[in-house]
């Protein structure tokens, strides 16, 4: 249950010094629980979900023996130590077909891989080690037992746990539960969120731009930012500078998601008021964050709805997606909130900085052959260029102290993907 005096108590005073990315974060953290809510769906349906559920094994996987290579399965009771023995191959148990009869002493049976090892076996040899004429098969001096077999429940045991919650569900774990016969599984329910820009300035796509115009770039960059399989995302359009207007479409809106993104009317200038109206009509905090790009966050609840107003310039909204609201939204949905991979990175070209903000400046990572990473600056740094952000693939994070970045510094990187070009 929400507290408001939880979210009053994390309110910045108006005079203070400004407020860390950490603490921020730590905020945010602190007053946020995870929806309750659950709905059943196919596993065909999991990839990416929130496991709401612990899944224990209904069953052993492998559920029986079975051979880990092509060859023979025998028993070591027939082993002739330290010489070449020959054994009678008396059948053949292939994968989904096993071998139904009965072995007598120096009988084998040819096995493939995947395939039920026979009772009377403790043993598989691989093919490639044994010689064969017609029904006889020559096993080497060196034959081992107890070799080339999976044990029932190598993999899992019955009843033991599959996947543990929380989640978020991997190709991997649908493989696993299907490997169990596990067909249904309980996940936490979408998260319904909407956004909208604000600004007199904005023109969407496909129409015609008016002189003092821009397109609209965040509400486009935020649907895409929002994709999940956890979320239901709704796009509530552009919000003219009208603080009646605003505030219409904040109430309503706020009934309506779970969470509420806006974009832009979050400064201080004659018409940001985000801030004023949020003030007035829910619990919220306004933050100065020593953040760059994204100074301005407002973040709080209205009624039951979680809301944050980012800043106006495009990549100072990327930047405080990935950094705010990304992992409320995880926490949000049930998960542990994450953090970016940092990496370590020879930095190769002189980075421009004045303390007082942490910075996340945009880099292009590379890796040399011998596997170390360097990064240069991708370009200029304001935070209405999108372009350098679109050629970038990692933030270079400076730290508040920092004061620029010489020539073969390291660096703290955050890479935006575990590939890079080759
Ligand atoms: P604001 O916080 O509303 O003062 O906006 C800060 C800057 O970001 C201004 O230059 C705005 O024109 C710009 N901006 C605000 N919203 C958007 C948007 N949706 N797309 C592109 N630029 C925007
Ligand atoms: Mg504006």
């Amino acid at each position: 249950m929400f507290e408001p005096s939880a979210v009053t108590e994390i309110c910045y005073p108006k005079t203070a010094k400004l407020l860390s990315v950490s603490q921020a974060q730590q905020n945010i953290r602190d007053v946020i629980n995870s929806i309750t809510d659950i709905e059943v769906i196919p596993i065909a349906d999991g990839l990416g979900r929130i496991l709401a559920e612990t899944v224990l094994s209904p069953i052993d996987i492998p559920p029986q023996r079975n051979a880990a290579m092509d060859g023979y399965a025998f028993s070591s009771a027939d082993i002739t130590l330290n010489q070449p023995f020959c054994l009678k191959e008396i059948g053949t148990s292939w994968a989904g077909r096993p071998f139904m009869g009965s072995a007598e002493k120096n009988q084998c049976v040819r096995i493939f891989t995947g395939a039920v090892v026979p009772e009377f076996a403790d043993s598989v040899i691989a093919q490639e080690q044994v010689e064969r004429q017609a029904n006889d098969i020559t096993l080497p001096a060196n034959t081992l037992a107890g070799k080339n077999i999976r044990a029932a429940g190598s993999d899992v045991k019955q009843f033991e746990t599959l996947i543990n919650t929380p989640k978020k569900l991997t190709a991997c774990d649908l493989g696993l539960m299907a490997a169990a016969g596990v067909a249904q599984i309980k996940v936490k329910r979408r998260l319904t969120i909407g956004f909208f820009s604000t600004g007199d300035e904005l023109t969407s796509v496909g129409q015609p731009l008016q002189s003092g115009q821009i397109y609209d770039s965040n509400r486009y960059m935020l649907a895409a930012l929002l994709q999940d399989p956890n979320h239901f995302v709704s796009d509530l359009g552009v919000i003219r500078d009208d603080p009646e207007l605003l505030e219409r479409t904040l109430i309503s809106a706020a009934n309506a998601f779970d969470v509420l993104i806006s974009t832009g009317g979050a400064s201080v200038g004659d018409a940001d008021f985000v801030k004023q109206i949020l003030e007035k009509c829910g619990q919220i905090n306004f933050w100065k964050l020593a953040i760059k790009p994204g100074k301005p966050l407002a973040f709080g609840k209205i009624n039951n709805c979680w809301f944050f107003g980012l800043p106006g310039n495009p990549v100072a909204v990327l930047v405080t997606h990935q950094q705010f609201v990304r992992p409320a939204l995880q926490q949000l949905s049930g998960l542990q909130p994450s953090k970016p991979l940092q990496l370590k990175a020879v930095c190769k070209t002189v980075l421009r900085k004045t303390p007082g903000r942490q910075e996340y400046q945009r880099g292009i990572l590379n890796q040399t052959s011998a596997g170390e990473l360097t990064v240069i600056a991708a370009g200029e740094q304001d935070s209405h260029q999108l372009k350098t952000t679109s050629l970038a693939n990692c933030f270079i994070v400076l730290s508040s102290e920092c004061n620029g970045v010489a020539i073969d510094e390291i660096v703290t990187v955050e890479p935006f993907d575990t590939y890079i070009s080759v």
